[in-house]
């Protein structure tokens, strides 16, 4: 398989945003339209394989991947979005994080009852983010048929909480 020219340009940040973690900064990725063209028709090529008719993109970083893989899919896209950020009627699902606990939350007409969801982040770590999307999806009556990331800390084993759904990550790293 030849390589991705998002490979070389996902950098290591040591100890942000605390020490001890080794971010995955994805920013020259997107900063590269080659880079991000080729990433998202990727991703949207696993969408399309999953027959989706809604993006779902988890705040923030989802958002930069998952709006132009809706406009490559032709359908429309939803923000996932932390507490507090959406307007309108909304549930919440909470998650752990290391530390703490998070929040995410949904419009609750964002989709409709069987619409076919894409859920996309940028990375998958233990897997509690995009589980608690999942979550959500599936308790607005939506159908999630398929999970995409463009990195994977395959070490965390965070697919083992996602078991369930088809999952891609274009980048894994041990
Ligand atoms: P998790 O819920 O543990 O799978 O964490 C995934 C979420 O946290 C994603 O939205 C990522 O953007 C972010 N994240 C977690 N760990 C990292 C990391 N090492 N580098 C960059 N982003 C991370």
């Amino acid at each position: 398989m030849t390589k991705l020219l998002a490979e070389s340009l996902v950098r290591d940040i040591p100890d942000f945003p605390k020490p001890g973690i080794l971010f995955k900064d994805i920013t020259p990725v997107v900063q590269n339209y080659d880079a991000l063209k080729e990433v998202v028709e990727k991703m949207a090529e696993f969408g399309r394989s999953c027959k989706v008719d809604m993006v779902v993109g988890i705040e923030a970083r989802g958002f930069l991947f998952g709006a132009p893989i809706a406009l490559e899919l032709k359908t429309g896209f939803v923000p996932l979005r932390k507490l507090g950020k959406l307007p309108g009627n909304r549930i919440t699902e909470e998650y752990a994080l290391e530390y703490g606990t998070n929040t995410v939350e949904i419009h609750n007409d964002a989709i409709e009852p069987g619409m076919r969801v894409l859920i996309v982040d940028d990375l998958l770590a233990t897997g509690g983010t995009a589980a608690a999307a999942a979550r959500l999806v599936e308790r607005v009556h939506g159908v999630v048929a398929g999970i995409c990331f463009l990195a994977e800390l395959d070490f965390l084993e965070g697919r083992k909480a996602l078991e369930k759904y088809p999952l891609c990550s274009l980048l894994h790293y041990d």
